[in-house]
């Protein structure tokens, strides 16, 4: 069985690390979000792959769900002492060697796709794990300051600003001439179908299928996401401040009507949402309700059987 998965950060890592134990036999192709990449003290960081990469590797830090284990901070409090900044993003000194080895192999002019390869060789995530693209994209946040607008990356936005300041706009600046990075159209075309795993709708997801060709592919085949969203508020971090700029309500129901039943041919979601079963708004999307929450990895194992049944299901 081959399967393709459109994938955030911690959202999508902890889902992975469940389908991966539930089928084991399966060949998974993991399309990750670049447009939170950030370029650091001159260091190409690419924190949504890390992520992933990390947590299929065994080097996450589990209990924060990005970042690497055992980690220190040295660097940072000596770059701090130097009066360099940015000092709200966390970098520890393991990290900061997968940064180093990224930019100088990019520095030597080769793309991104090759170079997460050759990271992963180290990793052994057990997935093939392609960026959505070679480009750069960037996803930028206008918000309001001092009764002007200002646009920031989305990393200002999140990290240090918390997304306490109202988004405006959220805008994947440069995906409109992105290409899909080599094998993304083609693993999504060979695959049996598609997931979408708890992931940010808006600053994964959505960036993701901004990149001209992914989403057409994307709804050519049976796609089956799962809400990141339960009982009207995020999991994890703020992505209802993500929703919330592109007026989307933060429910289950919203949602899965964002992505529309061109895109989405099942949607679980938790049991506290299981009123999205008989949502109008969802005719022809096939909506299941079951626990979400993915406390330990063998939830995270059982959501992720649980989004294969389905996918199943909606491919006959
Ligand atoms: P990020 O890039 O690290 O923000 O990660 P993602 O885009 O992959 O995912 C973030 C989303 O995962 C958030 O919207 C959370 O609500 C969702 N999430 C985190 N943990 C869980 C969980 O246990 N269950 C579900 N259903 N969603 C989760
Ligand atoms: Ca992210």
């Amino acid at each position: 069985m081959r399967i393709a998965v459109l994938a955030g950060g911690v959202g999508a890592a902890r889902f992975l690390q469940g389908l991966r134990a539930a089928e084991p036999d399966a060949e998974i192709t993991v399309i990750g979000n670049t447009g939170d990449d950030i370029t650091l003290f001159g260091l190409h960081v690419s924190p949504d792959l890390d992520t992933v990469m990390y947590t299929l590797g065994g080097g996450i830090n589990a209990e924060q769900g990005w970042g690497r284990s055992d980690e220190t901070f040295t660097v940072l409090a000596e770059l701090t002492e130097y009066g360099t900044g940015p000092g709200w993003f966390g970098l520890g000194d393991r990290d900061l060697a997968t940064h180093i080895v990224r930019s100088k192999l990019l520095a030597e002019g080769r793309p991104l796709s090759e170079i997460t390869a050759m990271l992963c060789d180290r990793w052994r995530p057990g997935v093939r794990l392609l960026p959505m693209t070679d480009d750069r994209v960037q996803t930028e946040v206008t918000i309001e300051a001092d009764g002007a607008e200002r646009t920031v990356h989305f990393q200002e936005w999140w990290v240090r600003l918390h997304a306490a300041v109202p988004a405006r706009r959220i805008t994947p600046a440069g995906a409109e001439s992105a290409r899909p990075a080599p094998g993304v159209l083609e693993a999504i075309a060979a695959a049996d179908f598609v997931l979408l795993p708890p992931s940010n709708p808006v600053v994964s997801i959505g960036v993701i299928l901004a990149v001209p060709g992914i989403a057409e592919a994307v709804s050519a085949k049976a796609v089956v996401g799962v809400s990141p969203i339960i009982g009207g508020a995020p999991v994890r971090g703020m992505a209802d401040a993500c929703l919330a700029a592109i007026g989307v309500p933060t429910t289950a129901t919203a949602v899965a009507a964002h992505y529309g039943p061109g895109l989405l041919d099942g949607w679980l979601v938790d049991t506290q949402d299981k009123q999205a079963v008989d949502a109008p708004e969802l005719a022809g999307i096939e909506v299941r309700a079951r626990p979400l929450y993915m406390s330990t990895p063998a939830l995270a194992a059982d959501i992720a059987a649980a989004a294969v049944d389905l996918a199943r299901q909606v491919s006959r």
